[in-house]
């Protein structure tokens, strides 16, 4: 019974890290309190659905906004602190929590004038959780009505971090005195999620994918592209870096956007290198396919 005492412990701790690293990602949640403070007139009298609601922070700054009713989902135990915390804020009678899979649960309202979700993942799509935002606007949302953020765009520079490389591949020939040189070929395959220093990228970005929430598709976010890299510099990209921006714009008289890029206050997403099998030579104002 102590073991389990202790997992429970472990999995609670986990659980109120996480949404303490994502509260206090200043980038992440200001965007979307700016979003709603800034565009009372998308709220006020409005319905909106939270989709993972967490501690119910977003259903909070929408009812400051002044949306009349808010019905918040999340599948986590944090839901059970999220109500508490709405009793606690004086917000209970505004904001109806329920708990499970949005996909399974039934839900008190039909329609919603307002979606709201924080739903992306590292370089946006990895482990997120779109595919359940896009149900909820299909199901859920009122003609005339729109999901949060509505455009996301990804984006890919490219890198020059000889060092990086060379610590990731220089590592597999000595390990406790053993060679593990195959271990090398797959050092292309996975993704790092790391903080890049600006100075390191040798390339402007380039757009691999606008996604606007409202019009998308599940199987549009299955894609290959071809892009190119506009170089900056001379040198050797080492490595790709991945990020997403973010952007509140329909019906905005204040958009709000956030950019999760190297040249932007770092968020919780940090960056996604994606370390070239080979390094590529490059040429300042030149443009390379890739
Ligand atoms: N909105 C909160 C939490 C975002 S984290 C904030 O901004 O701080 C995403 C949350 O979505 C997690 O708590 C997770 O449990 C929940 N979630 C993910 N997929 C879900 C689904 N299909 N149905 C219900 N909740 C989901």
């Amino acid at each position: 019974s102590s073991l389990s005492e202790e997992d429970g412990y472990f999995a609670s701790y986990t659980h109120h890290d996480i949404h303490m690293t994502m509260l206090k990602d200043k980038v992440r949640t200001e965007s979307y309190r700016d979003f709603m403070l800034k565009n009372p007139q998308l709220f006020e009298g409005k319905t909106m659905l939270d989709v993972g609601c967490g501690t119910g922070i977003l259903s909070m700054f929408a009812v400051q906004a002044g949306a009349s009713q808010v019905v918040a989902v999340d599948q986590s135990n944090i839901i059970y602190q999220a109500m508490d915390i709405a009793r606690e804020n004086g917000m209970h009678e505004k904001i109806t929590f329920v708990k499970g899979r949005l996909e399974d649960v039934e839900l008190p309202i039909q329609k919603f004038d307002i979606i709201v979700s924080e739903w992306m993942g590292y370089f946006l799509l990895f482990e997120a959780m779109l595919d359940s935002v896009l149900w909820a606007r299909d199901r859920y949302l009122t003609p005339g009505g729109c999901v949060y953020p509505d455009h996301f765009s990804m984006k890919v520079v490219g890198m020059s971090d000889p060092e990086l490389r060379k610590s990731k591949l220089e590592f597999w020939d000595d390990v406790y005195g053993f060679k593990m040189s195959c271990m090398k070929s797959s050092v292309s395959d996975e993704v790092n999620v790391r903080l890049v220093k600006d100075d390191l990228i040798i390339t402007e970005p380039s757009v691999i994918k606008d996604l606007d929430v409202m019009q998308c598709t599940v199987s549009e976010l299955d894609f290959t592209c071809e892009f190119s890299l506009k170089c900056k510099a001379d040198g050797e990209i080492t490595a790709l870096v991945g990020y997403f921006d973010t952007d509140f714009i329909r019906g905005c008289t204040t958009k709000v956007n956030f950019s999760t890029g190297p040249e932007a206050t770092p968020t919780h997403w940090e960056q996604a290198v994606m370390m070239l099998p080979t390094p590529v030579t490059v040429q300042k104002g030149k443009l390379r396919l890739c």
